[in-house]
């Protein structure tokens, strides 16, 4: 396989170095791995922006919480290489916990406004201070001059931007647009957890989060769509929706939607 691999910080930052001496442009995605083409697509747009590609897999426990899926999280190493082989990247970053978190998981740096924004931090409250510190501490390792994040975690992709001026970064934060399969419903490594029934479910999701962006856009009260679009959702068979919001600063409607044990995320401007 061509495709560099380092476990190791120092493994990692002197084939970075040596590509920094060449004044080659190096682009970064983090990701928690379980590829799919939506991770690829970062992939893509970092190779179009810079000339090296790193990406990182690091399933982080300080963004779960005891609760949720840390444990079963999909892992698949050999295969996500070969993915990220195939797309072009040069470098992928598998640290051990210990790599990232050597004198354990605390931190100073917390999220910022972005992270209060009544999403998902209402349920999930630990998850942004821990993607910050994950996030800041995979910037220092790779130190890259463009990093790239999806959009289909909305609010994620504004806390990263924060925490990067926050922190005085000089690192270029672009945004990529949500892929999605045939059907629109968005591609997600937890997509895996559903069964044939839940997935035929799950893709009416972007039908109804559209609806309620167009009917917002053609002046109905956001108010109104969004109570709308929470009962399509449960009629349609979802078990749990923990928000349909529409954020006017953002001029996006967001979702989180439970499908049994699944929580599935989307949004989409209006
Ligand atoms: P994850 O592995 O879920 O932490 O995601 C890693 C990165 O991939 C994040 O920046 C996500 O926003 C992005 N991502 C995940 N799913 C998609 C998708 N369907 N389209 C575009 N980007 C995505």
């Amino acid at each position: 396989m061509s495709i560099q691999i380092a476990r190791t910080k120092s493994e990692l930052q002197s084939l970075i170095q040596s590509w920094k001496n060449k004044s080659l442009k190096i682009g970064f995605v983090p990701t928690m791995g379980a590829l799919h083409d939506g991770h690829l697509s970062l992939v893509k747009l970092a190779l179009e922006k810079t000339n090296r590609c790193v990406v990182s897999i690091f399933v982080n426990p300080t963004q779960f919480a005891p609760h949720e899926d840390f444990e079963i999280y999909p892992r698949e190493e050999d295969r996500d290489c070969a993915k990220l082989e195939g797309a072009g990247a040069h470098l992928v970053y598998l640290p051990a916990h210990e790599e990232i978190y050597p004198n354990g998981i605390q931190s100073n740096i917390r999220a910022g406004k972005a992270a209060h924004a009544n999403l998902e931090d209402r349920f999930r409250p630990t998850h942004f201070d821990g993607v910050v510190n994950v996030v800041a501490r995979l910037f220092d390792h790779v130190k890259p001059d463009v990093a790239v994040f999806g959009q289909k975690d909305y609010q994620q992709l504004q806390v990263l931007r924060e925490m990067t001026v926050e922190l005085n970064l000089s690192i270029e934060i672009i945004g990529a647009p949500i892929i999605r399969d045939e059907h629109g419903l968005a591609l997600s490594s937890r997509n895996a957890y559903l069964s044939s029934e839940e997935l035929e479910i799950a893709r009416m999701l972007n039908q109804i989060i559209y609806k309620a962006a167009y009917d917002i856009n053609e002046g109905a009260a956001p108010k109104e769509v969004t109570k709308k679009a929470k009962d399509a959702l449960l009629t349609c068979g979802f078990d749990k929706v923990d928000y349909v919001a529409y954020k006017q600063n953002w001029n996006r409607v967001l979702i989180a939607a439970w499908l049994g044990k699944t929580r599935l995320i989307d949004n989409v401007g209006v």
